[in-house]
């Protein structure tokens, strides 16, 4: 049996998490779960799931909760950074699942490392910014970080059985997202709605609108890099349309393996439960005679240039990464937020990076420190922009 905190438990990754558990209420407990906001969705879960603490986003909210909720063994609830901490650190605690949206999900996630919990990673932001701290954390405890990624899943299991020395590249696929076959003129005229319609895969909005721009793709290279210790010139990127080929390892004599499925998250978080095993998830089997021809084509770079930036950054190293997460998050939220246009947020987010020196971190600090000069930078980018 192995208890489980989900941090981020109200949103696309968490809701899943709590399926997989309940597909496996043998194997897994829930011990604690984090919300940000939503705390309606909380309370439901903590009916159902019985944990023994939970945290939100601030202290109103906490006291919202505790006012509406009724019935014997209530949680303990914290709110905060401090409460999101006491999760991932709590002795009851095997297992982290680190699933809250963006740079806020990466302090938590290391105090977790910190105090010995497994990691089930989805929030690729916390090695996008903070890569070789982390893992040098993880080994120095001795704990493993398992991907919650479908593409990096995907790739941890074409890597069983084989040498590493024997691999030639990583093949990250891209579904290439709802603006696969839009012109640059096309693109300069969509709006949030319309980059929030995922062609195969449902989840949060931040990682729908890096889908749109293939920003997420971006991200994943620098994940993939830190994961499976690859320099980036060994991973390649595929636009698949069809979503079903997660992504592929090259092996010296040109065999290629992949992992192929349903495209529904519950499969490689229950992959990171259970590694190296395969559990159940109750999801209905591909049926491959349905699903038809499978394209692969190799991304275009001037249409989507969030990804050929994100290639920049991982290649610079350092704080830049840091400096692209930030830049991203403000650019996205202001397009959400219909407060610039589709391709503002590459042109923003390149402003930020032609900006900043990039320089070596060596402490958490330094990267929170670079992630927070990348928001003011582009923040005032923006005012400026919009002036
Ligand atoms: P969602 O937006 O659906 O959910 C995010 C979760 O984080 C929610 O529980 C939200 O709370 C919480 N949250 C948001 N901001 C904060 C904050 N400042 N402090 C504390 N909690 C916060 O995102 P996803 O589930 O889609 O993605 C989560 C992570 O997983 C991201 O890093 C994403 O890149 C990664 N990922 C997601 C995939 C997917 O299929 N969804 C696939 C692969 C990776 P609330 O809603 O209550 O406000």
């Amino acid at each position: 049996m192995k208890n489980l905190s989900i941090l981020g438990s109200t949103g696309s990754i968490g809701v899943n998490a709590l399926k997989v558990v309940r597909a496996n209420p043998q194997r897994y407990r829930v011990r604690a779960l984090s919300a940000g906001k939503n705390i309606d969705l909380l309370r439901n879960q903590i009916k159902i799931f019985k944990p023994k603490a939970v945290a939100v986003l601030n202290e109103s909210l906490a006291m919202d909760l505790k006012r509406t909720l009724t019935g014997g063994d209530l949680p303990e609830i914290l709110f905060g950074p401090d409460g999101f901490k006491h999760l991932a650190t709590m002795d009851e605690v095997d297992t982290i699942i680190s699933a809250i949206t963006g740079a806020a999900g990466l302090i938590p996630t290391y105090e977790g490392i910190k105090a010995g919990k497994e990691i089930a990673l989805a929030n690729k932001e916390t090695l996008v910014m903070a890569g070789p701290l982390v893992l040098r954390e993880a080994e120095k405890q001795g704990v493993s970080s398992l991907p919650i990624d479908s593409e990096h899943s995907a790739i941890l299991q074409s890597l069983q059985g084989h040498q590493k020395e024997d691999l030639k590249r990583i093949i990250l696929t891209a579904s290439g997202g709802p603006f696969r076959n839009l012109t640059l003129k096309q693109m300069a005229r969509v709006n949030a709605a319309q980059a929030l319609k995922h062609p195969n895969w449902e989840m949060g909005p931040k990682i729908t609108i890096d889908s749109a721009t293939m920003m997420n793709k971006g991200l994943e290279v620098i994940e993939a890099k830190w994961l499976f210790d690859v320099p980036i010139e060994e991973i390649d990127v595929l636009v698949h349309p069809q979503s079903i080929v997660h992504s592929m390892v090259e092996y010296k004599d040109g065999s290629i393996i992949s992992q192929m499925g349903v495209p529904d998250m519950m499969i490689p978080i229950a992959y990171a439960l259970s590694y190296p095993r395969h559990i159940k998830t109750g999801l209905p089997p591909l049926a491959l005679e349905k699903v038809g021809p499978l394209n692969f084509e190799k991304p275009d770079l001037k249409r989507f240039k969030c990804l050929a930036l994100a290639l920049r950054a991982a290649s610079a190293g350092g704080s830049m990464p840091a400096v692209l997460n930030g830049a991203n998050e403000i650019a996205v939220d202001a397009f959400l937020k219909e407060k610039i246009g589709f391709l503002d947020i590459p042109k923003l987010i390149e402003q930020t990076m032609e900006a900043h020196k990039t320089h070596p971190i060596n402490r958490i600090d330094s990267v929170m420190d670079a992630d927070r000069w990348a928001r003011e930078k582009t923040h005032a980018n923006l005012m400026a922009y919009r002036a």
